[in-house]
């Protein structure tokens, strides 16, 4: 079945530009009441001040957090439900791509994705006596195909869907009442796409951004409102859990499907 939105409380990392600003104005649309979270103060400050002349005031948040913060991390869940009274909806999208700096990459695309998940049962799940929500993970197309171009990037969306099942798994058999997925856009026309050209990111692996960019007109680029109606559909139709979602631009919105596990 789907669910309404209004009156749900939902919580977005990354939420001042590209993917995580598409779903943000798509939460809105639907009448939840949404934390943006992102370390980019005044882009968020500047966005959350369109969105208040858009949605009219108080039902949009701009919290300041670097999610490689685990204490910050902490807070601003907090300060979310302080605000807003409870919490239903978890996006965990802030993600960087940093080939130079890769120890920060596995920081913030899987560290804090972990954080933020376990931080979200915290306030959802019903073994702490929530009242059960919804955890979207974002992994990338970067799990399925490789590139030379970014190996640790690559290594950190095969975490997040390893970790995102595993722990659909967990909240099915714990019965937590929390829906788990990961979500895995291929390319999408955002800031991020830029960055990957630059030496500064890549270190030594830009040189191979030429074969970076012949797949990414190969394969095509998507835009941000595409993958904001895919999270909305895992948030909204209830029947899913642990799903692994892929949009690309040959078969548009569609799921991974897994062999059973056999011995
Ligand atoms: P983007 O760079 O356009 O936006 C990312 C946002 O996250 C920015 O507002 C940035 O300030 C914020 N951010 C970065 N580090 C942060 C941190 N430590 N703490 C808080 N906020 C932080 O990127 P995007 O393309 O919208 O990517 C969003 C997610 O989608 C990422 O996880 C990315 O890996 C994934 N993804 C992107 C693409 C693509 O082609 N753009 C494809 C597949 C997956």
């Amino acid at each position: 079945g789907s669910m309404s939105l209004n009156g749900k409380v939902a919580l977005v990392t990354g939420g001042a530009q590209g993917i995580g600003r598409a779903v943000v104005q798509s939460l809105l649309q639907s009448s939840a009441k949404v934390a943006m979270v992102d370390l980019n103060k005044d882009l968020g400050e500047e966005c959350k001040a369109q969105l208040d002349a858009e949605f009219g005031e108080g039902n949009c948040t701009f919290i300041e957090c670097d999610v490689a913060n685990g204490d910050a991390l902490r807070d601003t869940f907090q300060n979310t439900v302080d605000q807003f009274g409870h919490l239903d909806i978890v996006i965990n999208n802030a993600g960087i791509t940093n080939e130079k700096d890769w120890e920060k990459t596995i920081q913030v695309n899987l560290t804090s994705v972990i954080k933020g998940t376990y931080l979200a049962l915290e306030h959802m799940s019903k073994e702490n006596g929530k009242q059960g929500g919804t955890i979207i993970n974002v992994s990338s197309m970067a799990a399925f195909m490789h590139s030379p171009h970014q190996p640790v990037y690559t290594a950190t969306k095969h975490g997040v869907i390893g970790f995102t099942r595993a722990m659909a798994d967990a909240a099915i058999q714990g019965d937590y009442g929390v829906r788990i997925h990961a979500l895995c856009p291929a390319f999408v026309d955002t800031p991020l796409l830029q960055s990957v050209e630059d030496e500064d990111n890549m270190g030594k692996f830009v040189k191979f951004k030429d074969d970076f960019k012949r797949s990414m007109s190969k394969f095509g680029v998507l835009q941000p409102s595409l993958i904001a109606e895919g999270m909305m559909r895992l948030i909204t139709d209830t029947s899913l859990h642990g799903a692994v979602m892929k949009i690309t631009c040959s078969k548009g919105i569609h799921f991974h499907t897994y062999e059973p596990m056999s011995a």
